[in-house]
């Protein structure tokens, strides 16, 4: 199974990728992660992608695919895959048909979450990751137990730059320019589309997304 997560920044696409996929099994693929990785690991990609990531704008179509079609070569074409944030454009969706063809795959189900504007920026100023294990918190919702530190392996709990308030008006202004079209384009899709309100509780959110995919109702 080929799944899409569409939804503005800090919807919470990736916890739910997460947490699916920790109990189906799959893999969960965030472009923000490998991006985020590449920049930490300074590759030739990682000090292209920087500067379009501090600014909260989209890293340019053609290094996107490239990342995409390397990765999943190194896959099984068997593996289900949970893609979080990518695509984001048309083209990006377009070149992602593309390369699932040539593994004789295709798109099987999109998922779009929903939340207000003032929902999202709330919970983009409150995220924070950790730098050892990359668990997510947020300080409104699900703090840690200690100030800072993260509860899974006790490393340093940082917020993003790109969750900066200018940055992360930026990224909604870019989400409703250029990746809300998506919506649209795959309602003409052979892949499902179906809406999920995140304005729910994590597990609600969770039961509302398996019952989307028609997967068990066990969180
Ligand atoms: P995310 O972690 O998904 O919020 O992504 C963080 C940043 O990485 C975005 O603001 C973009 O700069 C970049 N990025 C992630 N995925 C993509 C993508 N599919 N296309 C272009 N840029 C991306």
């Amino acid at each position: 199974m080929v799944v899409i997560l569409l939804g503005p920044p800090g919807v919470g696409k990736g916890t739910q990728a997460v947490r699916l996929i920790d109990s189906v099994g799959g893999e969960h693929i965030s472009t923000g992660d490998l991006l985020r990785e590449a920049c930490r690991d300074g590759t030739d990609l990682g000090l292209e992608a920087q500067g379009f990531m501090d600014k909260g704008d989209l890293v340019p179509d053609l290094l996107i695919l490239d990342l995409i079609r390397d990765h999943l070569s190194t896959m099984d074409s068997e593996t289900s895959i949970v893609f979080d944030g990518f695509p984001r454009t048309i083209a990006q969706a377009e070149g992602l048909d593309g390369v699932l063809l040539d593994v004789t795959r295709g798109v099987n189900e999109v998922v779009v979450f929903e939340a207000p504007e003032d929902e999202l920026i709330k919970r983009l100023s409150g995220r924070r990751s950790c730098t050892d294990c990359g668990a997510v918190f947020n300080l409104h919702f699900d703090p840690p137990t200690s100030e800072g530190e993260c509860g899974r392996c006790a490393g340093p709990l940082v917020q993003r730059s790109d969750d900066q308030p200018d940055t992360v008006k930026n990224r909604l202004r870019v989400y409703e320019s250029q990746t809300a079209p998506l919506i649209e384009h795959y309602s003409s899709h052979p892949a499902s589309l179906k809406r999920v309100s995140a304005v729910q509780p994590v597990n609600d959110v969770q039961l509302a997304f398996r019952a989307a995919l028609g997967i068990g109702l066990t969180v």
